[in-house]
């Protein structure tokens, strides 16, 4: 049988999707073998269909037990002689597991990373070696697990079979880590769009999140979703705050007894319960394809885990949120939890990772576009659906506003930092303010703006071209070749409608 007809006949789908047929035919023609596919993209497929057309055994290498546990139901349900071997068996299931290996009637057999049976496969015939979760073995990656790193001595145990690595995240030093940790040689590489079109990113301040949380679930009374925690007592508090606000919500978290874990979990994939409120250990290999939403309540620790975490949302293809409560104060909360006490190096990459994270939580442009760029692929400067580029489909003319910060740069002659000239703008009565300053016409003219909002508005008016910062020691305010056209008004300003807020936009005498 030619691929085609096996995932016809065993797995029952008409055709190969994205890059799968492509794949198929590397792992086919013995080549050693890169994939990166957003999860849900059909990565197993990648390496159960060649399991099926060569004639010897195919090993796959899982990180979890559930998730083994899982594939296997699934494979031998599809009448695929399939099986795991691992510590939870009892010694006369794993003698059961060894002998169909060795009588070659196995075809896929599942192992874990730490497993001793990897140095017993030499002795049989091995067709296709396929490590999933490939990001594992690399300190780059945002999951390190030392135990993947046993998986270096495949190579020299099995020098003549071909490797399939898997992942759905990876950055660019972390495939280049998979390759040489597991010593691929010439791998055809395999890099799908991580694009996931139907989920919409929106950043809100983490200010009374409570309130906005269900704020936001209340539109959406149907719906199922993913509320991520960072702590496990956290989730315990949010699911009973959300039950208490009438909304049918439970916790999920690794502290959490195993048969009530296991039960919510249950009640969440049946649909019986419509929101889980869970730490990160809830997600891996959990294939609900109609979760509506996820959210972040705290900030992640990388942007791999952002970026994984919200993919469980929309797997279906619809319409998906993903909703991240951002403040600085997480930042630097995370920061001391991301510490990995006696190594540098790990701390140093953790910080970065984190930092990464603060990055996207306080942009100023495309989501979709920072994160498709963290994972090296090229995207378009406005997605439509970020809050970033629907709000910016919102612009309104706050030339007014902005000629109250360009006076107020040209009074003070470009020799402050924004600092003071906002305080100028909202009339400070602060003692750092000169004297002659406040008797000039343009002191207090912005009173009626925050100053948050005033950073806001002057950070994208220098983003815009009509303000400068000053190279050098002070980031002194100054004017630019363009700011003349709006003081002149033969220039209009276009910012965010939240930015100039309609308190702006009635006129004003500016001089
Ligand atoms: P991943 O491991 O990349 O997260 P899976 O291999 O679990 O993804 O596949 C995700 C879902 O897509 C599964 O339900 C799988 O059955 C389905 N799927 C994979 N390939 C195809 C295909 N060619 N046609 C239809 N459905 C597919
Ligand atoms: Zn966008």
């Amino acid at each position: 049988m030619n691929p085609l007809q096996i995932l016809q006949k065993h797995f029952g789908y008409s055709s190969f999707r994205l890059e799968q047929e492509a794949i198929v035919h590397a792992v086919l023609a013995q080549r050693d073998t890169l994939v990166l596919m957003p999860t849900g993209g059909g990565k197993s497929l990648c390496y159960q269909v060649p399991a099926l057309c060569f004639p010897g055994l195919t090993v796959v290498i899982s990180p979890l037990i559930a998730l083994m546990k899982n594939q296997v139901d699934a494979l031998r349900l599809n009448g695929v002689h399939a099986a795991f071997l691992n510590s939870t068996q009892s010694p006369p299931e794993q003698s059961a597991v060894v002998d169909a290996v060795r009588a070659g009637t196995l075809k896929l057999l599942y192992l874990a990373p730490e497993s001793t049976f990897l140095k017993e496969l030499p002795r049989y015939n091995v067709s296709l070696l396929a490590i999933d979760e490939a990001h594992c073995i690399s300190h780059w990656g945002h999951d390190f697990r030392p135990d993947y790193l046993n998986l270096a001595q495949l190579r020299t145990l099995l020098p003549k079979v071909p490797v399939i690595a898997l992942t759905a995240t990876a950055d660019r030093q972390t495939r280049k880590d998979i390759v040489d940790k597991l010593s691929l040689r010439d791998p055809a590489m395999f890099v799908s769009s991580f694009n996931r079109a139907n989920i919409r990113y929106t950043v809100e301040p983490k200010r009374q999140s409570s309130e906005r949380l269900v704020e936001f679930l209340r539109s959406r009374r149907d719906d199922s979703g993913v509320i991520y925690c960072m702590s496990r007592s956290s989730t315990e508090e949010v699911a009973a705050f959300l039950t208490r606000e009438g909304f049918d919500a439970l916790p999920y978290h690794a502290g959490l007894d195993r048969t009530l874990r296991s039960k919510h979990q249950d009640l969440f994939l049946r649909d019986e319960v419509k929101i889980i409120v869970a730490t990160i250990a809830f997600g891996m290999g959990i294939d609900k394809s109609n979760v509506r939403f996820v959210v972040h309540m705290d900030l992640p620790k990388s942007v791999e885990g952002y970026y994984q975490e919200t993919g469980r949302a929309g797997r279906d293809g619809l319409d998906s949120e993903a909703l991240l409560f951002f403040s600085y104060g997480d930042v630097i909360k995370i920061k001391r939890l991301a510490q990995v006490p006696g190594n540098e190096a790990q701390t140093e990459i953790a910080f970065r990772k984190l930092e990464q994270m603060a990055e996207y939580g306080d942009l100023r442009s495309c989501r979709r576009r920072f994160l498709l760029q963290y994972f090296d692929e090229t995207a378009p400067q406005h997605c439509g659906n970020c809050d970033i580029c629907l709000a910016e489909h919102e612009l309104v003319d706050a030339t007014i506003l902005s000629q109250k910060v360009l006076s107020a740069v040209t009074r003070l002659k470009g020799r402050f930092g924004a600092g003071y000239v906002i305080d100028f703008l909202r009339g400070s009565q602060a003692a750092r303010i000169q004297e002659f300053h406040k008797k000039l016409p343009t002191y207090g003219i912005g009173a009626d703006v925050s100053k948050d909002d005033w950073h806001d508005v002057i950070r994208e008016l220098i983003d815009q071209g009509y303000l400068a910062k000053a190279e050098g020691q002070y980031p002194l305010l100054q004017l630019t070749d363009r700011s003349d056209d709006v003081l002149r008004r033969t220039s209009t300003v276009l910012l965010r409608k939240s930015l100039a807020r309609p308190v702006e936009l009635e006129s004003a005498a500016v001089e």
